[in-house]
């Protein structure tokens, strides 16, 4: 076998197929693919019949029981100093208001770091916490339900979360991973936050909340096909195929999935002539808090060890120079740094752990999981459209999208055809270690997914 043929032909096909695109198309046109929903069954079939048709082997749905989320009705009204009523959307796990619905004073968290925190502490019993998206100028990012479980943390029975970007676009997410949240959540556009903080600052602003949403237990599935290998050793490549239900989610995932097609397409003829399998995942119920690759952990726990690599594609596609975070593990990093030298494309590597995406329940287990980007680490902006109503097809350039799914197949070639190893895998006492190293302690915590001793 001549791997660098092989790398051309892959190369030729990434950049000369219009599946790539007009996978993302069906994708969105799918609409949102969140949990629960009509288009997310439709996906997951699609992608199940494309899989087939690319020629992958054992295509299957690996079905899952979670606690299913839907939106109902979602008022926000000020009524003191002056009535108003405002737009908001619920969190996605945001439980219903009691009877009658909640009605108490905000208090501003600014952009809801742990020190504003801790600032406000003693003043947030039985407030309405107001929290923005924004991200600090440095030291590290505190995710969404950090913020969230801080409010919880602090007595508060209400939670605002405010965008930070005009444009009217709330900024939809979970509270918890596949649990209703403990209090109240809804998001609000900036400019009504802003509204909202302006009103905070001359004095008392009393809101009532009125959220009326619907759980109950349900089934979710992933889609799962194999490019068969000389051994049983494998390489799993993943994104997560649901998106959030007030979107497309174009970017968040669509796109990711669409690279998990692709491979598929374009690694299937190379059945049996590779070493290690590579199984192909797309992943449901990501945006319910990392809720499915979690529970396919769960699941399959035999099968971790036979599992050399995970590699994760959420959020792949972007403008900037294609790379991978290796999670702090140096002998992934080493090799990943030997293969950009051998393939001439200088692949950005980043030592951060992902904890917010189907990587990370196979990291917690010991299996090296590292995660593709191709974004500019960009602080101000934040998630851009993702988790809007904005993150739509147009946002998406076929160019960054051919060019991310030739650098994810000219990464997995060499790796699925070498019989060196990729990484050792973990003990928990190691895998501790790098999340304290990377300062990850207390942001797992505030989620509840802090689990060593
Ligand atoms: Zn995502």
């Amino acid at each position: 076998m001549n791997l660098t043929s092989l790398d051309k032909t892959l190369i030729a096909e990434a950049w000369t197929s219009r599946d790539l695109y007009a996978n993302l198309e069906a994708l969105c046109d799918f609409g949102s693919r969140f949990a629960g929903t009509p288009s997310e069954a439709q996906a997951r079939d699609f992608i199940a019949e494309k899989f087939r048709a690319y020629g992958l082997s054992d295509v299957r749905l690996d079905p899952f029981d979670y606690l299913g989320w839907w939106r109902g009705k979602c008022a926000l009204n000020v009524v003191a100093p002056r009535a108003q009523t405002l737009d908001a959307i619920s969190l996605v796990y945001s439980p219903s208001t009691p009877g009658g619905g909640l009605r108490a004073p905000i208090v501003d968290v600014g952009m809801g770091t742990e020190k504003e925190y801790a600032r406000k502490k003693d003043s947030l019993k039985g407030k309405i916490v107001l929290c923005s998206s924004a991200n600090p100028e440095d030291g590290r990012i505190p995710h969404r339900r950090e913020k969230y479980g801080w409010a919880v943390d602090a007595g508060a029975i209400g939670f605002i979360y405010t965008r930070h970007l005009p444009g009217g676009l709330p900024e939809t997410g979970s509270l918890r991973p596949g649990r209703l949240g403990e209090i109240p959540a809804v998001a609000v556009s900036y400019e009504t936050g802003a509204a909202l903080k302006r009103l905070a600052q001359k004095g008392e602003t009393i809101v009532t909340l009125d959220v009326q949403n619907d759980s109950r237990p349900t089934t979710a599935s992933h889609v799962v096909g194999e490019v068969r290998g000389q051994t049983d050793e494998l390489i799993v490549v993943g994104a997560h195929y649901d998106g959030h239900d007030i979107s497309q989610g174009a970017g968040d995932d669509a796109t990711g999935t669409c690279l998990i097609l692709e491979l598929a397409r374009i690694f299937a003829p190379l059945k049996g002539q590779l070493r290690r399998t590579i199984r192909l995942m797309a992943f449901a119920c990501e945006e319910m808090g990392v809720l499915g690759s979690t529970e396919y952990v769960k699941q399959h726990r035999g099968e971790m060890k036979q599992i050399a690599l995970m590699i994760n594609l959420d959020g792949a596609v972007g403008g900037g120079r294609k790379g991978f975070t290796t999670s702090g593990l140096d002998d992934v990093e080493a090799l990943l740094k030997k293969i950009a030298q051998e393939t001439g494309y200088a692949l950005k590597l980043s030592e951060k752990v992902v904890t917010a995406s189907d990587n990370f329940p196979f990291f917690m287990e010991g299996v090296p999981a590292i995660t593709m980007f191709a974004k500019e680490n960009d602080r101000a902006m934040g998630r851009g459209f993702g988790h809007t109503a904005m993150d739509t097809l147009d946002k998406v350039n076929e160019r960054d999208l051919k060019e991310c799914a030739m650098v994810a197949a000219r990464v997995l070639l060499p790796l699925a055809a070498s019989a060196d190893s990729i990484g050792r895998h973990r003990a928990p006492d190691e895998i501790k270690q790098i999340l304290i190293d990377q300062d990850l302690e207390e942001a797992l915590r505030a989620q509840g997914k802090w689990h060593f001793a």
